[in-house]
């Protein structure tokens, strides 16, 4: 379909996006385009403009930050997956970057669109939250963090405010005890399920990709690994507090089976 019409702005700096965001009607920033493009196509998203920020290259960097890894919004997946400090620092970050979509859409799509979608379904807001990263917006007040625990607030919305561009993302540094498992019947599918699993010192961290509304944290899991369960144990309680979609991709009733084997697996794989 064709999309609904809208006007075009093309945005030379942070500033000018968000100055963009604060004075065009229903605007709505265009990073790679490998998500909002399709959705307005289907008249699901109809923004009245587009800020365009895929030119701004200055958000396009990956940096050792002492603890933490720093990556700009505007970073390509390509670039994230290549990229060598990522896969000695955080290679969690790198190697699921490889498992999205296939070669066009890592080279068009960005880190930072695949967050501030917000969608449930995407590879990379799961590991965020089993990471625990930490998201660097900027606004016409200045900057602000978010936790990703706070970020994801509900289907394909997110604590962005409408006139917030993300600038960064935060990693903490994690070379090992890690693991992401995504689940898809076709090597270049969107994921069924998926699980991001990360080592802590009484346990692990748990996200669940297609669970629910939001990206999610298996709380069950990693309160039963703090209180001394094994993965197998631990995973029975893998799809507590999810609403998983049915669709004809899978039941929810299969998705929920399907989490528990999953997770238990993610755990053995950063337990080990
Ligand atoms: P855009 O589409 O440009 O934007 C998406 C949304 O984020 C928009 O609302 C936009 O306003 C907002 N936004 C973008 N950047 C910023 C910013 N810096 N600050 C604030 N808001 C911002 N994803 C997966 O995770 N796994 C897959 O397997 C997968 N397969 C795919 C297969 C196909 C065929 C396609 C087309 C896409 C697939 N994707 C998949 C989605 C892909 O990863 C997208 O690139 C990504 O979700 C969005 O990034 P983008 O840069 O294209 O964002």
């Amino acid at each position: 379909m064709i999309p609904a019409p809208f006007e075009y702005v093309r945005a030379e700096t942070v500033e000018e996006a968000i100055a963009a965001l604060g004075s065009y009607e229903d605007a709505k920033l265009l990073a790679g385009g490998h998500s909002l493009l399709p959705a307005m196509r289907l008249r699901v998203a109809r923004p009245g403009t587009l800020v365009d920020i895929g030119r701004l290259r200055d958000l396009s960097y990956v940096r050792d930050d002492g603890d933490a890894v720093s990556i700009g919004a505007l970073t390509r997946h390509h670039d994230v997956s290549n990229d060598e400090v990522l896969q000695e620092l955080c290679p969690i970050v790198a190697y699921t970057a490889e498992q999205i979509g296939d070669p066009q859409v890592r080279h068009m799509g960005t880190i930072g669109g695949s967050v501030a979608h917000g969608d449930p379904a995407g590879d990379m807001p799961s590991v965020m939250l089993a990471l625990d990263a930490t998201f660097v917006a900027q606004g016409p007040a200045g900057r602000r963090e978010i936790g990703a625990g706070e970020f994801f607030t509900s289907l394909f919305e997110t604590a962005l405010a409408h006139d917030e561009v993300l600038t960064e993302i935060r990693v903490p540094k994690t070379t090992e005890g890690w693991s992401y498992l995504k689940f898809h019947r076709r090597a270049l599918d969107w994921a069924l399920v998926g699980v991001a699993a990360v080592r802590t010192n009484g346990g692990a961290r748990v996200g669940l990709t297609n669970m629910g509304f939001t990206p999610i944290r298996a709380r069950g899991v990693e309160e039963a690994l703090a209180g001394g369960a094994d993965p197998a144990s631990a995973s029975t309680r893998a799809d507590e507090g999810t609403s998983p979609p049915s669709d004809s991709f899978g039941s929810a009733e299969y998705r929920r089976s399907l989490v528990k084997v999953l997770v238990k697996r993610a755990l053995e794989e950063a337990m080990a």
